[in-house]
């Protein structure tokens, strides 16, 4: 008898080869078997009928922030319900090990603006029970978690970590700099999927001040990536910001022998040339025998938020006094004249790196606090300016003041091109991922990328083939990360397995809820069209929830040919 038998499925199975109908056997939390439909029948144990649907691998998201969700929810929603079977965590360096009790403030107040999480929600919801990173991942193995979770060593906790609070005042020096080249290596060690860091401008901490590794000399990136390629394994993953040249990141791939994960490429209509210079400026290098990848979004970047928390505007030098004050003086800071001629000044002069470059249009309001402002809701920022006679930062700022600052607007600024995104994606050294799983909760939620790569991309578009559209989301994650016996249909492999109904396959809109520690409210999206998700041969989620009878099947991964 085998644990699981599914009958009479459309096998797609992950290498990107067509499609064939067959049924596949799961022993022990592998794939025993994959035969043709009916060769197992009466062999299960379990025996499901998939009445001619998709059977898959399970999801691989290589771009997810769970670090701290981790420590408080196993079941990793809203990802456990849409799809995903396997998440890569510390993106961006945005982690919370290693930690000293002395530096989990710290750590917290960095990851407010970034996670989009308040601070009580994460004072409230981190269970401290490790220090270092080798025992922050035995406390992930031994609480269990319903996915199989990769975990990068952050950057900015190994910064603060070494340097405390001037982690995020200057440049380490030449002891310290030792200190973090040794923790790197014993991260590798203890099962670190890589070393991770950001120097985008967006990436502020609480109170506007950077985030730690943003504060890095390139001596310092030199040493860290030296070290890790003194192991010999380990991706280096990084979000850019403009000053980091893709050459200066070429070279490090070059001195330490590692793969380079370069995001986040998202197309600008500002400067629409910007991600396709960078993808070529990849392929040169990987023309040059290093090996670096392009990370890339298959979805359009919409972000909710209210101007008590800004997150389109952060990545501007001229809004980061509104950042540092306190929340009871920001209705005053915004009001100011002389910070609004700043913030005019820097937008005139777009840049690609940047988030939001004065596309009012692309701004609309959601949602008004005050009911008397009821019909301006839906509208564009652009449009109402300009109805009212007014500039449209002033308009977007004195409605907002007008309302405690709790006006809710959308920005869908960029990466919305589909014509853009298409020639991004079917780009050879492009990596579609980029969900932000776990991040930015109040802001948007892409967690189910996977679905809307199946459901908009693929069946809507055509922009991929079926078996090309899963093998982006399999395959190619399993291989460029080296995740070894998964993301690919295979005797032998573990038996992470998705079956979809190909005719529905999707993502619903994305809605709030409050479900974070103290109740306060993320943003999320339902799955259409999953019947089916099994982690490690174990069913955890139907069409509808996550099952909680599933327990914690998912391993944490510790072992990596990358
Ligand atoms: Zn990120």
């Amino acid at each position: 008898m085998r644990d699981l038998v599914i009958d009479n499925a459309l096998i797609v199975d992950g290498t990107g080869v067509p499609p064939y109908p067959g049924a596949l056997a799961v022993q022990g939390g592998r794939i025993a078997e994959i035969g043709a439909v009916g060769a197992f029948a009466g062999d299960g144990s379990r025996q499901l009928d998939a009445q001619g649907m998709t059977l898959m691998p399970g999801i691989i998201d290589t771009h997810t922030h769970y670090d701290a969700q981790a420590t408080w929810d196993p079941e990793l929603r809203p990802s456990s319900s849409l799809g995903v079977t396997t998440v890569v965590m510390g993106n961006c360096g945005f982690t919370i090990a290693p930690c000293k009790p002395e530096g989990r403030e710290i750590t917290m107040r960095n990851l407010t603006q970034v996670e989009g999480m308040s601070l009580d929600v994460l004072r409230s919801g981190i269970e401290w029970d490790f220090e270092t990173f080798p025992e922050y991942l035995d406390a992930l193995e031994r609480r269990g978690s319903v996915l199989n979770t990769a975990a990068f060593l952050g950057h900015s906790s190994l910064r603060t970590w070494v340097m405390g609070e001037d982690a995020a005042n200057r440049a380490a020096n030449e002891n310290e700099i030792a200190e973090m080249a040794k923790l790197v290596v014993e991260a590798m060690a203890a099962g670190a999927v890589g070393f991770a860091t950001s120097t985008a401008p967006q990436h502020n901490g609480y109170g506007g001040i950077p985030m730690p590794s943003r504060l890095a000399s390139d001596d310092e990136f030199r040493a860290l990536l030296n070290a890790m390629g003194s192991t010999g394994r380990g991706m280096f993953m990084l979000t850019r910001g403009g000053q980091t040249s893709i050459p200066f990141l070429e070279a490090l791939s070059d001195t330490s022998g590692r793969p380079v994960m370069i995001a986040a490429l998202l197309h600008n209509p500002m400067v629409p040339n910007g991600v396709f210079d960078n993808l070529a400026e990849i392929a040169a290098a990987n023309t040059r025998g290093r090996t670096l990848y392009g990370q890339v979004s298959c979805c359009p970047l919409t972000m909710e938020f209210t101007l008590e928390s800004a997150y389109p505007f952060e990545g501007l030098a001229a809004w980061r006094p509104a950042m540092e004050v306190p929340r009871d003086a920001l209705g005053a800071m915004l009001a100011d004249p002389r910070f609004r001629a700043a913030v005019r000044h820097e937008l005139a002069k777009p840049a690609a790196i940047r988030l939001f470059n004065g596309e009012w249009q692309k701004l609309r309001v959601v949602e008004v606090a005050d009911p008397a402002h009821a019909d301006l809701e839906g509208r564009s920022v652009a449009q109402l300016a300009a109805d009212a006679g007014q500039d449209p930062l002033d308009y977007m700022l004195d409605l907002a003041g007008s309302e405690n600052l709790k006006t809710l607007f959308i920005a869908e600024l960029i990466n919305s091109d589909e014509e853009a995104l298409s020639r991004l994606m079917t780009h050879p050294d492009a990596s579609i991922a980029l969900s932000d799983a776990g991040a930015h909760l109040t802001f948007f939620c892409d967690a189910g990328f996977g679905l809307h790569l199946l459901g908009h991309w693929h069946r809507e578009k055509q922009l991929f083939s079926l078996e090309q559209a899963v093998w982006h989301l399999t395959g190619r994650p399993a291989s460029i990360f080296g995740i070894p016996e998964r993301g690919v249909l295979q005797a032998g492999y573990h038996a992470d397995l998705l079956l979809i109904d190909p005719e529905t396959v999707g993502r619903s809109p994305a809605r709030r809820v409050f479900d974070l520690p103290g109740g306060a409210p993320r943003l999320t999206t339902d799955p259409v069209g999953v019947i089916g998700t099994w982690v490690n041969g174990i069913q955890v989620a139907d069409e509808n929830r996550i099952l909680a009878s599933a327990g914690h099947p998912g391993q944490l991964l510790r072992a990596f040919t990358c």
